[in-house]
């Protein structure tokens, strides 16, 4: 008879683009056909030339829906068919073919927190909870919030075939994470923007919003970031070609950090683990570095980096974009 493809994009909205999406009812078997919607409701169209393209290019079961439903990601064009300018997958997929002979790979940790009734989920309706320690990795009542709807999602990227590789609450209450990867720079973005609506989608049920706000709660409270772990071939083989890399990134740090998503400069400010957003440095095992390279690492003398820099509302087609672009043309020499 038919099944159900619910076709998502990203937005036009500014300064953080956010996730959309609609239904078709396709008969049985049918390919997933190029769609449309209406830009000027979305920032992307002026509203007397209105028309928006939506090209599927990755779909997967839906876990809420079940059965043979779909879930469809979209780029977004322009009815000439060139990609829309809000269209940054568009931009990443030429840097992602130049490079693919050191095959990237990239595993980003999406942290968010949960709000209920205009507050984070689990603080108290006037006031604030009791100071951050207990919350990171915690278990019981007292200590983590919203876990029902974290096992939910989880369940659901595993469903969807999604590379999600784990889980954890963590240090402010209300606030989450999920790693997506490790996969190339496409399939990863991809999975991680699919990963996000169904988090969303999810949250919706419970009446609760996940934000990925990177400082949802001012003081002396974490932020949420995307942590960005990276390695090429070259880097999973020897230590030498991570340091090439990271000394890479120190000479290309404004560029990154343009591309890391909005409100970088409250989030990194050298407190709450992190290093300040316009000082660049890197170092083994140290979370007060803008990289920081693994312990494990550097015993195995191989492996990957980690990028702390990228926000929690960061667009993973931007930042793996860069990374590669970065450090796989120092490494090319
Ligand atoms: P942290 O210790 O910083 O909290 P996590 O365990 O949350 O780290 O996340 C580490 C991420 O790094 C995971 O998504 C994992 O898949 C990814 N990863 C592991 N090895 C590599 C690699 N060689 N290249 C890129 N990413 C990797
Ligand atoms: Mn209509
Ligand atoms: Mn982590
Ligand atoms: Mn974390
Ligand atoms: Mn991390």
């Amino acid at each position: 008879m038919t099944y159900k493809a619910e076709y998502i994009w990203i937005d036009g909205t500014e300064p953080t683009a956010k996730l959309r999406s609609k239904t078709k009812i396709l008969p049985d078997g049918a390919e997933l056909p190029t769609w449309g919607f209406d830009g000027s409701s979305t920032n992307q169209a002026p509203g007397e030339n209105s028309d928006c393209v939506l090209k599927p290019v990755f779909s997967c079961p839906d876990p809420i829906r079940g059965g043979d439903d779909k879930l469809v990601l979209c780029e977004v064009f322009l009815p000439d068919g060139t990609p829309h300018p809000t269209n940054n997958r568009a931009k990443l997929r030429p840097i992602a073919e130049r490079f693919a002979d050191q095959d990237p790979w990239f595993g980003i940790e999406q942290e968010y927190t949960f709000f209920q009734a205009g507050r984070p989920l689990g603080f108290p309706d006037t006031g604030f909870p009791a100071p951050q320690g207990p919350y990171y990795c915690g278990v019981g009542a007292d200590e983590v919030f919203g876990r029902e709807i974290v096992e939910r999602h989880l369940d659901a990227c595993l469903t969807a075939g999604l590379p999600i590789s784990g889980i954890n609450a963590e240090v402010m209450p209300g606030q989450w994470e999920f790693q997506v990867g490790p996969g190339g720079p496409l399939e990863v973005a991809d999975a991680l923007w699919v990963a996000r609506w169904l988090l969303y989608r999810i949250a919706e049920d419970f009446k609760v919003a996940a934000t990925l706000d990177p400082k949802p709660v001012k003081g002396d409270w974490n932020g949420a970031g995307a942590h960005t772990n990276f390695s090429t071939k070259a880097m999973r083989e020897a230590y030498e070609p991570i340091i090439t890399a990271c000394e890479a990134l120190g000479e290309r740090v404004k560029e990154h950090i343009a591309a890391y998503g909005h409100g970088i400069e409250d989030r990194l400010t050298g407190l709450h683990e992190t290093a300040p957003w316009n000082e660049f440095s890197y170092g083994v095992s140290n979370r007060g570095a803008s990289i920081r390279i693994p312990w494990q690492v550097e015993v195995d003398r191989k492996g990957y980096l980690e990028d702390r820099r990228p926000n929690a509302n960061c667009d993973p087609y931007e930042v793996t974009r860069v990374l590669v672009d970065t450090c796989c043309t120092a490494l090319e020499k």
